[in-house]
């Protein structure tokens, strides 16, 4: 018990060391985000998540969108937590049979003009999950989509780069 107790404090974390930030890269990503939500709403776009039955990993790199590091807020982009504040569903995972129905709730109870963010591989057709006998399948088996995000999970430079495609396509669209 000591020779642990000893090996702890005198051993440094076993996890891997993070890389370095490309920071070129993000700050190019935010002047685009932030350029493409003023030019289309103004600084102001609401994402409600939705998590028809993912693992839970694509939920953690949404998360990361909101920490100090990508701070998504700052472009004026912010998760609400109902659907009746959204422009944007973001929808993970495979849709279990659980959660067709509150998926087609949540995606009529969104007001227009809204656009619809499936997210992941699964969120695509199923996944690994794919015909499993809980699942309905894709996103886009239950409600319309606009946009996917790929990766198991997508790391949140992806997730931003699929917001920016998405703020450009609807700002060609309003031209
Ligand atoms: S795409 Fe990958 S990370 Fe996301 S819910 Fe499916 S298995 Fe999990």
């Amino acid at each position: 018990m000591r020779r642990i107790l000893f090996e702890s404090l005198t051993h440094g974390p076993l996890t891997e060391q993070p890389p370095a930030a490309d920071d070129a890269a993000i700050a190019e990503l935010a002047k685009n985000v932030e350029k493409a939500a003023q030019a289309r709403l103004g600084r102001s776009l609401s994402i409600r998540q939705v998590d028809a039955g993912s693992c839970n990993a694509c939920e953690l790199e949404i998360h990361a969108l909101a920490n100090a590091f990508y701070d998504l807020e700052r472009f004026g982009l912010r998760f609400v937590a109902s659907p009746r504040h959204a422009d944007v569903l973001m929808v993970t995972g495979p849709v279990t049979k659980n959660m067709r129905e509150a998926l087609k709730r949540t995606y009529n109870a969104t007001p227009d003009p809204k656009w619809v963010v499936a997210v992941g591989g699964c969120a695509a057709d199923g996944g690994i999950f794919k015909g499993s006998y809980a699942c309905v399948g894709g996103v886009s088996d239950v409600v319309p989509v606009d946009l996917h995000i790929p990766g198991c999970p997508p790391s949140p430079r992806a997730l931003l780069k699929g917001l920016l495609a998405l703020l450009e396509h609807v700002t060609g669209e309003h031209r």
